[in-house]
């Protein structure tokens, strides 16, 4: 299988992002955390329905404010259910004395993705980087643009090639961008159960049917359509 899957695992973050483009399903969700009962659940059933992902990534809110989170990456590497594990942070819990637990980290996963946003966590980077240096795992991208979606949908050129789906708590949705987007619309998430799949045996069976490209992904920042046209959206790679 050459899909991924992104768990949201916390909707709270120390970020405050103005145009954070998770806004709306953070502010829909407050207080939300997964269990590793859940996890085990995603574990267990990916399993044995036989899937394997080509990436699981593990993002929030700031996934670093999640208890589980060292426990979970354990289970998940276990369990060999992803070609490659991956946690997207924004590292601004790292600071001297807490070094330990990311050097435990990231012996586990295969990937850890840092977004630098200036000033606001330049020295947890700062000491991210004098630890890790020689780190192969280490990605660091630079936000330049904010993740925000265009004010008006664009053209007619919508060929999705989304490859994610995304898990929050025991409900898989066929994608990572439907939700908070429909919440920026003003439309509820759950008017949509056929987008969303319980963890259970062949838990994705059910979205073989649904066609990739919907209407409101001319609005959605993870399509590479989308982004090629919202001059606010960009990021480089600093290594
Ligand atoms: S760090 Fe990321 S998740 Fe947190 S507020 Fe900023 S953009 Fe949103
Ligand atoms: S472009 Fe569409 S399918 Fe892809 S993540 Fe966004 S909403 Fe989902």
């Amino acid at each position: 299988m050459k899909n991924q899957i992104t768990i949201k695992v916390i909707s709270k973050c120390n970020g405050m992002c103005r145009y954070c483009a998770q806004l709306p399903w953070r502010g829909a969700n407050i207080g939300y955390e997964m269990t590793l009962s859940e996890i085990m659940d995603f574990v267990k059933y990916t399993v044995s329905s036989g899937y394997h992902f080509r990436m699981i990534t593990i993002t929030g809110g700031e996934p670093f404010l999640w208890p589980h989170l060292l426990k979970s990456c354990q289970l998940i590497q276990e369990a060999n259910i992803a070609k490659d594990l991956r946690i997207i942070t924004n590292a601004m819990t790292i600071c001297k004395n807490n070094l330990d637990f990311l050097h435990e980290l990231i012996d586990i996963i295969d990937v850890l993705t840092i977004s630098r946003y200036g000033k606001l966590n330049s020295k947890n980077i700062a000491i991210i980087i004098n630890k890790f240096s020689k780190s192969k795992k280490l990605q660091i991208y630079k936000v330049i643009g904010h993740y925000i979606p265009p004010a008006e949908p664009i053209g007619s050129c919508i060929s999705c090639s989304c490859p994610f789906w995304s898990l929050m708590g025991s409900q898989v949705c066929v994608c990572q961008g439907m939700e908070p987007i429909l919440l920026s619309l003003g439309k509820c998430p759950k008017d949509y159960p056929e987008f969303f799949s319980k963890i259970g045996p062949n838990y994705l069976d059910k979205f073989k049917s649904i066609k990739k490209a919907q209407s409101w992904c001319k609005l959605c920042i993870t399509n590479r359509e989308v982004r090629k046209h919202c001059k606010r959206f960009n990021n480089e790679t600093q290594k």
